[in-house]
């Protein structure tokens, strides 16, 4: 069954159930605790914190997610993308856990004929929280699970709240044993490979009181109206129903390493090393153009850095795999291609979304080429002399005068065989940031320095947790 089907049996068999249907937001919403929209309830919050009543009480949708904090597991789990689909159903005061799971059951038990993923029931385990019996005997009533595979988890797994006082609740998760050949045996709790997460219902039925340091938001009451909030993963229905080892190699990624093939003149399936970086293309690619189609564009700061990082990663990655020429405007059609069936703005909007990728790869390919030939002498200079790390101020300099990010020189030096004084650059960096104080105006349209956005981090303003991963892509 092809994604674009999967999405569309979820939507139709929740509006048979009387749900409301609700396009996807867009990647960027006015929320400032969220750099990008990461979970289907995101626009429906004001509808669960009770600051606007709901116009519906059920609704549905599919909902664009990007999760940079997954950077780092693209390519090489099976089943994290840094974009994906999360399909979800939710209830505003309306019904709650029997009929939550009920639906749930429903669709992914219910056979392909009649409109439902036709998952084989004997392989689904469930986890439900441990001060939940309550949702352990639901499953275990309404969909016949057996209580081995029903496993209890503590509140780090199975809890939800939003980070701020207010509604929270337990969680129940579905998985899917893929088979002993993806792992060990003993459910979800021993091995989240092989038995794979597709979907998460979260009960909010709690009242959260004021944050404190030891009991996190403490339980101050029950929700006069309880709320159901749901997602599941399109992509990892896809990759069980479409009989393949990863979320890559479903029908709206695949196609992308098939160019990526093209493109390098070497071939997926054969060598580890490639495979991953076949992989981290498929991903990148993708989300790239869904956040230029959100209006995101390449830059030195928050979500303009995030595109930026992902474009010249594909770029490097597709260079490492033999690419002579550029690559970015050829993955930008195939994903209109693919998406535009499902999100009509990659196709309708695909000249400006192509430009902004060719542009920043026009503009990376200049830094490559400058930058890599310091880099080359550099790394002579330090294997002649035997050692075995670049100094800190070789790395700050690759940084200052060329615009290497500091997470390619890491890369670049790995690959050499090197390591690099991580700590010497980060006290020239800071050094120089203490200088630039007085000159912040100035500094904040310079151009290389992406110290602004770590500061902007720092202060606090978001929750993004992706910059660590995108600095120590230890992984290219
Ligand atoms: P995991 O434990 O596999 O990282 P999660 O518990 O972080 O997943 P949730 O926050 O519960 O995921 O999101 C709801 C659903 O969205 C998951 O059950 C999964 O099917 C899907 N999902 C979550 N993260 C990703 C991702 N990075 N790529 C693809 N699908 C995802
Ligand atoms: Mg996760
Ligand atoms: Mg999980
Ligand atoms: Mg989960």
């Amino acid at each position: 069954m092809q994604t674009h089907e999967i999405r569309r049996r979820f939507l139709d068999h929740f509006v048979r159930a009387g749900h409301t249907e609700v396009p996807s937001a867009s990647l960027i919403l006015a929320d400032p605790t969220l750099l990008f929209v990461n979970a289907g309830m995101v626009q429906f919050k004001p509808y669960f914190l009770g600051q606007e009543a709901a116009p519906y009480a059920r609704a549905t949708s599919v909902q664009k997610c990007v999760r940079t904090g997954d950077i780092d597991e693209v390519g090489i789990t099976t089943r994290h993308n840094t974009f994906f689909q999360m399909a979800g159903n939710f209830s505003f005061g309306d019904y709650f856990k029997e009929g939550a799971i009920t639906l749930a059951w429903e669709l992914i038990s219910k056979s392909q004929q009649e409109g439902g993923y036709g998952l084989d029931p004997e392989r689904i385990w469930v986890t439900a929280y441990e001060s939940d019996p309550e949702a352990a005997e639901i499953w275990h009533r309404v969909a016949g699970i057996p209580k081995e595979r029903i496993q209890f988890r503590d509140g780090k797994d199975n809890y939800w709240d939003m980070g701020v006082p207010g509604p929270g609740g337990p969680c129940s998760e579905i998985y899917y044993d893929r088979g002993p050949e993806y792992g060990r045996d003993g459910g979800p709790v021993a091995d989240e490979d092989r038995y794979l997460e597709i979907w998460n219902l979260v009960f909010m039925q709690d009242v959260r009181g004021e944050k404190s340091p030891k009991l996190g938001f403490p339980p101050v009451g029950s929700l006069p109206k309880k709320n159901i909030d749901t997602g599941m993963g399109v992509e990892r229905i896809a990759l069980l129903l479409q009989g393949v080892d990863n979320v890559y190699e479903t029908d709206l990624l695949r196609p992308i390493i098939d160019k990526a093939e093209e493109l390098t003149g070497r071939s997926y399936g054969i060598e580890h090393e490639d495979d991953r970086r076949f992989r981290v293309i498929a991903d990148h690619a993708r989300s790239s153009a869904m956040l230029i189609a959100d209006g995101v564009n390449p830059g030195n700061d928050g979500r303009g850095y995030v595109l930026r990082r992902l474009l010249r990663r594909i770029v490097r990655s597709a260079r490492l795999l033999g690419a002579n020429r550029p690559v970015l405007g050829e993955f930008m059609k195939v994903v209109s291609e693919l998406m535009s069936p499902s999100y009509s703005e990659l196709g309708t909007d695909f000249a400006r979304i192509e430009s902004v990728a060719v542009a920043e790869e026009a503009t990376f390919l200049k830094t490559l080429n400058t930058g890599s030939r310091l880099f080359a002498e550099t790394v002579e200079e330090v294997q002649i002399k035997g050692g075995k790390t670049i100094a800190g101020s070789d790395a700050f300099k690759l940084h200052d005068t060329y615009g290497f990010p500091l997470e390619l020189t890491l890369e670049m030096a790995a690959e050499a065989g090197l390591s690099v004084d991580e700590a010497g650059f980060r006290a020239l960096m800071a050094e120089q940031r203490k200088t630039a104080k007085e000159d912040a105006q100035a500094r904040k349209h310079g151009h290389a320095d992406l110290s602004i956005y770590k500061e902007w981090v720092d202060r606090g303003e978001t929750e993004f947790t992706g910059f660590d991963e995108l600095t120590s892509e230890a992984h290219v």
